[in-house]
């Protein structure tokens, strides 16, 4: 019995000593969230030099978000059912000053005896550095797709036009015509390049309070059909679509969901050269989800993993004639991150490919 105290004891110094040699700051607190453990990386971090051990954590521990909105820290922690990770959360220090910080917080069950309670563990690291350069890398990446956005479109328009021109024109040499339709395409590129890069920059920069509202799923599908109708129809392409009768609204950002079915819906009509397309919305719990589905080249097993990083292109010489970027899924990667959705895949060389993004209802976080 003495024995296996003395190890208790041995194994708990371990651990401490353990935890106190880490660089970032770890912090326990119980139930209540109170503070029961923390290293001496937590001291550095907060900039105090007391005791916390008993301290309520939200009187020792102010975050803001980065739009330096306050953030409730109980409520945040209350609401945490695995685990709560974040890159976009700032410190806040008596005096004023703030500093980003990376914070992970997970629950933890500890056993008191035959008892099972419930704890949590932050684990916090100083990011300001790198915030700042990727602030910087951001703002470049924006005002130099900002600024080469309008020379794109008015070199596009005016390709066009003088394509459309010179349609009209007899014993125009093969080659011009061949050279303007080149131009054409290799401007088209660009212009996607840029966009795809701004909207990079904008979902980098995503932060927690993005503006949520109530989406009618069947208008928003029904302006998605629409504007890719064409695109398909030159294909040789149907869309088709099928709703939950009883599915009628969604809460959660508007322009990221759309900006995600969108980049699925493009990639389903490019990568398919026969058959169909299928949009499909149901209702799963307080979640919907939305299926892209396509009869088109289909994704290879060692391309799955793949296809959601940044720049990546399948080495399919079927994808290699058509036109892209490698930004689109990873874009969309990003931004179903920040409303919390998840997309799955399954896909088959040479029968299609089906999307499927699960997109959680956040209606509690409408104030
Ligand atoms: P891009 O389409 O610009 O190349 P994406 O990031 O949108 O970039 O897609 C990455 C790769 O995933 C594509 O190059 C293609 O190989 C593959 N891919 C994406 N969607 C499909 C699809 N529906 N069918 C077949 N391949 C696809």
């Amino acid at each position: 019995m003495v024995a296996k105290a003395a190890q208790a004891s041995l194994d708990h110094e371990q651990l401490l000593s353990l935890v106190n040699s880490m660089t970032d700051a770890v912090i326990a607190v119980d139930n209540e969230q109170l503070i029961t453990m923390y290293n001496g990386a937590t001291l550095n971090l907060l900039d105090i030099n007391s005791n916390l051990r008993g301290e309520k954590l939200s009187a020792v521990l102010t975050l803001n978000d980065l739009e330096d909105k306050a953030i409730d820290l109980h409520k945040l922690i209350k609401s945490i059912k695995t685990s709560f990770v974040s890159r976009n959360i700032k410190l806040v220090y008596p005096n004023g000053e703030v500093c980003n910080i990376y914070i992970s917080i997970s629950p933890v069950h500890l056993s008191k005896g035959l008892e099972l309670t419930k704890a949590y563990v932050l684990l916090m690291r100083d990011i300001t550095k790198e915030k700042s350069l990727e602030q910087e890398r951001d703002e470049f990446v924006s005002v130099v797709s900002h600024e080469l956005r309008t020379p794109v479109t008015i070199a596009e328009g005016n390709i066009s036009n003088a394509i459309e021109l010179l349609s009209q024109v007899k014993h125009i040499p093969e080659i011009v015509n061949k050279s303007l339709l080149d131009a054409y395409k290799q401007v088209v590129f660009l212009a996607k390049m840029i966009n795809d890069l701004a909207t990079l920059s904008r979902a980098e920069r995503g932060s927690l309070s993005m503006d949520i509202e109530h989406v009618n799923v069947r208008d928003l599908i029904s302006e998605l059909i629409l504007a890719y109708q064409k695109q398909a129809e030159e294909k040789g392409l149907f869309i088709n679509q099928h709703f939950d009768s009883d599915l009628t609204l969604i809460t959660t950002n508007r322009l990221y969901l759309k900006e995600i079915l969108q980049n699925i819906l493009d990639n389903a009509i490019k990568y398919t050269d026969h058959g169909a397309i299928t949009i499909q919305s149901k209702k799963k719990g307080s979640s919907v989800v939305f299926s892209i589905s396509d009869t088109g080249h289909g994704i290879a097993k060692t391309d799955k993993a793949k296809i959601f990083t940044k720049f990546y292109r399948s080495e399919d010489y079927r994808t290699k004639s058509k036109s892209g970027t490698g930004l689109g899924l990873y874009i969309t990667n990003k931004l179903a991150s920040l409303i919390n959705a998840t997309i799955s895949l399954e896909s088959e060389i040479d029968q299609g490919s089906t999307f499927s993004i699960y997109v959680p209802d956040l209606d509690s976080h409408i104030d």
